[in-house]
């Protein structure tokens, strides 16, 4: 695929420079779906469109959007290669329905780390770098793979510790010196807080650099959260954010400037849209709508993420002039009402990172009434002085509405939230009878984490 390695300083051209380029990929990925996607064909006889009317990004939002439940239905159809051609399956860890398998190809497999490379660069890991995956690379998560073989690609000592095991992880900081970390935020905090209580001094391992996945680190401001503050002090590190999804096969990452992930322009069409798919301008929060470019498995069209953020343009210090992605808000699906007001669980999760003695937390929504939700935080803490009013009055706080707080052990909550197969703790628990879906039952066991 020509895109690999073809346009790996686009991002740094005029904006004029990278529209023109990702227009002319875009218009291939059109071709490419039109001539080999079942599943689009198809859509594109019933709508009775024509994708080579389609000259750039600008004209997307005449295309139809894909879901998940798309994919979930239609898997095969997505398939445009013949089996053989099918190297590696990638399952998606998303928090809704069923895994979704999505085929990878060679070239797909050079995209993705391709892609990996590009994030490591721009946080400023280079050759001779020491890198610990503290991320699954199997049981067919997409993630670990990209990263292991994107610092290949770059050069750089990767360290394969995975993710189900602390004390395994404590020895490989011990004994190889990582100058970087990526993982699960969390993860890596308890990582410092194993060392620490085994006498060694997390801030002086020689980590560097800390590659947050799975849980923004920053605020709708840019600035480090409660949580990537944390991490930088335990670690004495840098913080970057990052945002990826298995469906994406795309990483957006902060540069070592810290405004917002960086959005790679020959490797994706980032839009973001409101509640009706209606394209949003600049700056607005709405659901990030993906359109990978250079798939060659599965490829994808105006892929809804459900997850809500908002895009910031104009050129980022560090030089790249493409739009970056804020942090992730929450989920669609997670959105919250209350009293009139649109809250989102990360945001009362982002309020107790701020109480030092919470060890952990989990949301539940219920709707007792037609127009508002029910919230009930449940906090773990092992104070006896933290009181539920005042974990309650710090989360109104930030979102201007007044849960309920009911305090229990640690042991409680993470008997609770972590569950098997989950990369991270599940900690919002929906049993509201409009969300259409079933509660959520509660984990069996624990995690071996
Ligand atoms: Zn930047």
């Amino acid at each position: 695929m020509s895109s690999v390695a073809t346009y790996s300083d686009l991002a740094f051209r005029s904006p004029e420079a990278i529209r023109e380029v990702q227009d002319m990929l875009l218009r291939r990925h059109l071709c490419y779906l039109a001539e080999r996607s079942p599943f689009y064909r198809e859509r594109f006889a019933a709508l009775g469109i024509d994708p080579g009317a389609v000259r750039g990004a600008a004209d997307l939002s005449r295309l139809p959007l894909t879901t998940k439940a798309d994919l979930e239905e239609h898997n095969r159809a997505f398939l445009c290669v013949p089996d053989a051609e099918v190297l590696d399956l990638c399952l998606s860890s998303g928090t809704t329905g069923a895994p979704v398998a999505m085929a990878q190809t060679r070239s797909d497999l050079e995209r993705v780390g391709y892609n990996e490379e590009l994030s490591f660069r721009a946080a400023g890991i280079g050759p001779g770098d020491r890198v610990l995956i503290a991320a699954a690379i199997d049981r067919c998560f997409m993630a670990g793979l990209a990263y292991f073989t994107g610092l290949n690609r770059l050069g750089a000592t990767a360290i394969r510790g995975g993710s189900s095991s602390l004390p395994v992880l404590a020895q490989l900081v011990r004994r190889f010196r990582p100058t970087a970390v990526v993982g699960v935020p969390t993860l890596m905090l308890a990582l410092a807080e194993v060392l620490r209580a085994e006498g060694d001094d997390p801030r002086r391992a020689g980590v560097e650099r800390l590659v947050c996945i799975g849980e923004p680190v920053r605020r709708p401001d840019l600035s480090l959260s409660a949580l990537g503050e944390r991490l930088r002090d335990g670690w004495g590190g840098n913080v970057f954010g990052t945002y990826a999804s298995t469906e994406m096969a795309t990483t957006f990452a902060d540069c070592a400037e810290g405004r917002g992930g960086h959005t790679h322009p020959d490797l994706v069409v980032v839009e973001v849209v409101d509640g009706a798919g209606r394209p949003l301008p600049p700056g607005a929060s709405g659901e990030v709508v993906a359109t990978p470019l250079g798939v060659t498995g599965m490829p994808l069209l105006r892929f809804r993420t459900g997850d809500i953020a908002a895009l910031h343009p104009g050129p980022c210090p560090c030089g790249r002039n493409e739009a970056r992605l804020g942090p992730i808000l929450g989920r669609k699906s997670q959105m919250l009402k209350v009293r009139g007001t649109t809250v989102y669980p990360p945001a009362i999760a982002s309020a107790l990172q701020e109480l030092e003695t919470v060890r952990g937390y989990y949301i539940e929504a219920y709707d007792p009434f037609e127009l508002s939700d029910r919230i009930r935080v449940v906090v773990g803490t092992d104070d006896p002085d933290l009181d539920p009013a005042a974990v309650a009055g710090r989360i109104a706080a930030r979102i201007r509405v007044k849960p309920e707080v009911v305090l229990v052990s640690p042991d409680e909550v993470r008997t609770r939230t972590l569950q098997e197969g989950k990369r991270k703790p599940v900690t919002f628990f929906d049993y509201r009878t409009k969300s259409g879906r079933p509660p959520e039952t509660p984990a069996a066991r624990k995690d071996t984490r």
